[in-house]
């Protein structure tokens, strides 16, 4: 088993995700197990951010909230998201 190391040898692979086009990256419901690309998903704007809904089963994906000085993203309605390279 590796060496475990600290969150800084995330930077390489997370800079790259988050740069990436999301729209057509893809997501697993947990909700009802499909597999769309982001940009099949329901998007309801609203004042602090986004909420992300399945396309299929209308669950809740992900929610985007805006501040002054930070985005913060949850993911707790996919399984995974799969970011084209
Ligand atoms: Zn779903």
């Amino acid at each position: 088993m590796p060496e475990p190391v600290d969150g800084n040898s995330l930077a390489g692979p997370l800079s790259e995700l988050f740069s990436a086009d999301l729209r057509t990256a893809t997501a697993r419901c947990l909700g009802c197990g499909d597999v769309s690309e982001l940009a099949r998903a329901t998007v309801y704007p609203d004042p602090t951010g986004y909420v992300v809904r399945c396309g299929q089963c209308d669950d809740v994906l992900m929610v985007i909230v805006e501040e002054p000085n930070s985005i913060c993203l949850e993911l707790r309605g996919m399984s995974w998201l799969k970011v084209p390279r």
